[in-house]
């Protein structure tokens, strides 16, 4: 099933969905890494909309992320990873570490937010490689992580409150434009549409003849 679409957010340039966001915070928190020192997102979802849109077409839809590794502390960036993948996968992700020995990539994490609207054709495809107990890479081999059971993210605090701040923020945009309209009026009075005001509609010009329609 295709989790409700929620706003989309942008940070260092990368959009995600505000849900995405919150899961990824969830994922690294649990994972022992702290979202905003180490949460960085090098390619996001979206990317057909961009103004060069990327030649691959996984990012092209929703749901779809890559995680900078490099910035995870040395000693214990491979266990990091490895934990970051498992917490990304039990909360509905189907993550993957790529790098060099596993699909030619510089090192990251790719993750696809499984129930997340829009995903692109590959990204589906990606998931369906994840249940068949693949890697999702086009040569389809064997999944080379742990594959703890999948929950369905909820929506939990941080995401409302996304959704909120941006209803609040479009909120006040109306509400500044009505008072930019409400200046002008009041010096363009000319501006202002009489409304038909009670009694008005038989009436006639000034001065002309009154008729009252009575019916
Ligand atoms: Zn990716």
């Amino acid at each position: 099933m295709t989790a409700p679409a929620t706003p989309r957010v942008t940070r260092d340039g990368k959009t995600l969905s505000a849900r995405m966001w919150a899961y990824l915070e969830a994922s690294y928190r649990a994972a022992g890494a702290d979202p905003a020192r180490y949460l960085h997102v090098s390619q996001g979802s979206y990317r057909a909309d961009d103004p060069v849109p990327a030649s691959g077409t996984t990012h092209n839809g929703g749901g779809a992320a890559d995680l900078r590794t490099w910035n995870l502390p040395d000693a214990v960036q491979a266990d990091l990873c490895r934990r970051l993948v498992v917490e990304l996968r039990r909360r509905g992700g189907c993550a993957w570490y790529r790098d060099d020995a596993h699909g030619g990539f510089a090192p990251h994490i790719h993750v696809i937010l499984r129930d997340e609207p829009g995903l692109s054709s590959s990204a589906a495809w990606q998931c369906r490689e994840y249940d068949a107990g693949r890697n999702g890479l086009t040569g389809g081999g064997r999944d080379y992580h742990p594959r703890p059971p999948q929950e369905t993210f909820r929506v939990g605090l941080p995401v409302v409150h996304v959704v909120a701040r941006a209803a609040v923020t479009r909120g006040r945009a109306a509400a500044q434009l009505g008072v930019s309209v409400a200046r002008f009026l009041r010096f363009n009075p000319r501006f202002i549409a009489k409304a038909p005001r009670p009694g008005d509609a038989g009436r006639g010009p000034p001065g002309g003849r009154v008729v009252d329609i009575k019916d």
